[in-house]
């Protein structure tokens, strides 16, 4: 009798230990569909192939995940892969493609958007997916998990006999080899390494025929089902409550509130309160000044007999002077730690040295700071080439907000070349804080939201790095959030830039509760569960 609930079946195990004919004819046998997952990352190498990519940059891997649309159907006998609308199932069945199949594989934003899809097709029950980490990564929660070992000799004899089969001329020597490196590779890359799962149950096929691993495993999938069914256990996979954490350290720095709170202050007075430039990258904290009636100037020179309060990213010494003669009352909201940096720029200055900043020349704490330095100061952003400085010694310093590894990539760079190199961590503890707390939590999450101005270069640095591991979604408010279907993803992370309120991210996850089926809602910060709490 066939069995009736639809449950899903994980085998994982090694390159040509007998996963996919197996799987193959488990899956006619239950009547469930067939899903081979590692013809999903052999579609990613043929397509890195084809556009000569190399697989080590992830600046063109990303943009080709954007351009591929990978499909598989379950031909009864088979899978057929569509790569872009074309069948490529044979084409992806060649060595050099699974060699690159591997590398590519180990790559995080590779594995997101391929596990996603796996997902996807597999929520519903009723499918056999084989791969290397169903068990473990892509449905920890399957009801049934096979984990198929067999001795490397077998398998290269397997392996060597298919590619035979199918015209492929190899010899014996380099399938073992091949399969060896494949297997090292893959059970030691950081993220869903090859391993069974604790409650896999390993089936050796070492001296097994076809029809005995079939049999043995479709004996005790029917098991598993029946027993499944006895208990009423809905899908366990699409049942499971969805896991929403916040990334420490998320929302305003600082200097920030300190800034929000001196224009708030400095709004009881009498005169016209204006910001030169916003104060803080956050249109919805801009809006909601602007209604009290703080309103912005884009010129120094526009503000006469007014109040002014410079913003947390400072300004320019000459816009200082525009204001001071033009009678205004300054309110010095710049951070603390820019000032700072405008200090130390002044002393090197003056010390003779030629200063690299590492930061934005068009962002306002890049632009504030540019004015404190002289010919010999130079502002590079992320990815621009070294400017050409002739003397030997060089003094470097970096916008608040930016990636210590980028200043760490930057002087390492710049050794190259000077002789004499004089640093100064310019970047702002909570910065590197935040951007490792989101990093760690992106890395354990199925999807991150990143809030925060679309304006605001710390935020988009999170949401840069945060991409790499798993799909993001850079949001300024909850609105954005409409659209969003968080379905597929079982375990979810918040973080926000250092100007964005602690209201709105109180507002985007009480909507992501919603969208979960979960329908209470917070009022403080303090109830969204932390990641990593004990870490702070
Ligand atoms: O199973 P197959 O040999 O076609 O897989 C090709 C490669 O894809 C594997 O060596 C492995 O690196 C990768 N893969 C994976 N996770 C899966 C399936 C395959 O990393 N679930």
């Amino acid at each position: 009798m066939l069995p009736k609930r639809k449950i899903i079946v994980a085998i994982d195990g090694p390159a040509a230990s007998g996963k996919s004919t197996t799987a193959k004819l488990l899956a006619q046998k239950l009547g469930y569909v067939y899903i081979d997952t590692g013809a999903m990352y052999r579609a990613c190498a043929l397509q890195a192939k084809r556009e000569r990519i190399s697989i080590d940059d992830l600046s063109v891997i990303i943009p080709m995940l954007e351009r591929i649309d990978i499909k598989i159907s379950d031909a009864g006998n088979g899978n057929i892969i569509w790569l872009n609308g074309e069948d490529v199932s044979q084409q992806i069945r060649t060595p050099e493609i699974s060699a690159t199949a591997s590398a590519i594989s180990a790559i995080p934003c590779v594995r997101y958007k391929m596990v996603d899809l796996q997902r996807n097709l597999g929520k519903e029950g009723g499918v056999v997916l084989e791969g290397r980490d169903i068990g473990t990564y892509v449905f920890p929660e399957a009801e049934a998990k096979f984990f198929m070992i067999a001795d490397l000799e077998v398998r290269a004899k397997h392996r060597f006999k298919e590619l035979a089969e199918k015209g492929i001329s190899t010899n014996f020597e380099d399938v073992l080899q091949e399969l060896k490196t494949r297997d090292e590779a893959d059970a030691n890359r950081s993220l869903a390494p090859l391993k069974p799962a604790e409650d896999a149950i390993l089936i050796d096929t070492s001296n097994l025929t076809i029809e005995e691993q079939v049999q043995k495993i479709y004996v005790i999938t029917c098991k598993i089902i029946e027993k499944a069914g006895k208990n009423n256990i809905g899908n366990k996979a699409t049942s499971k409550k969805v896991k929403i954490r916040l990334a420490n350290y998320s929302g305003y720095c600082f200097g920030v509130k300190r800034a929000i709170q001196m224009a708030k202050e400095a709004n009881v007075t009498e005169k016209q309160v204006y910001t030169l430039g916003e104060l803080i990258h956050n249109p919805g904290i801009v809006r909601e000044l602007e209604e009290q009636g703080i309103h912005i100037a884009n010129n120094a020179a526009e503000i006469k007999n007014s109040t002014v309060i410079i913003r947390s990213h400072g300004i320019t010494k000459e816009e200082y002077k525009i204001l001071k003669k033009n009678h205004n009352e300054i309110i010095d909201a710049t951070c603390p730690y820019v000032k700072r940096t405008h200090k130390i720029l002044q002393q090197i200055v003056k010390e003779g040295y030629p200063v690299l900043i590492l930061g934005d020349k068009q962002h306002p704490e890049v632009t504030g700071l540019l004015s404190y330095g002289n010919d010999k100061t130079f502002a590079i952003g992320e990815d621009e080439p070294i400017p050409e400085i002739k003397e030997k010694r060089l003094a470097i310093i970096a916008q608040t907000t930016q990636k210590i590894e980028k200043l760490q990539e930057l002087v390492c760079k710049l050794l190259l070349t000077f002789s004499e190199l004089r640093v100064f961590n310019t970047i702002c503890l909570a910065t590197t804080q935040r951007q490792k707390a989101t990093v760690e939590l992106a890395q354990a999450s199925d999807a991150m939201f990143v809030i925060g101005g679309l304006n605001s270069s710390n935020t988009r640095a999170l949401a840069k790095m945060s991409s790499v591991y798993c799909p993001t979604y850079h949001i300024e408010d909850d609105k954005q959030l409409a659209p969003v279907d968080i379905s597929q993803y079982r375990s979810i992370g918040i973080t926000a830039g250092a100007s964005t309120p602690e209201e709105m991210i109180i507002k985007v996850y009480n909507v992501l509760l919603q969208k979960s089926g979960d329908f209470k809602t917070v009022t403080s910060i303090e109830e969204i569960p932390m990641f990593k709490e004990e870490s702070c």
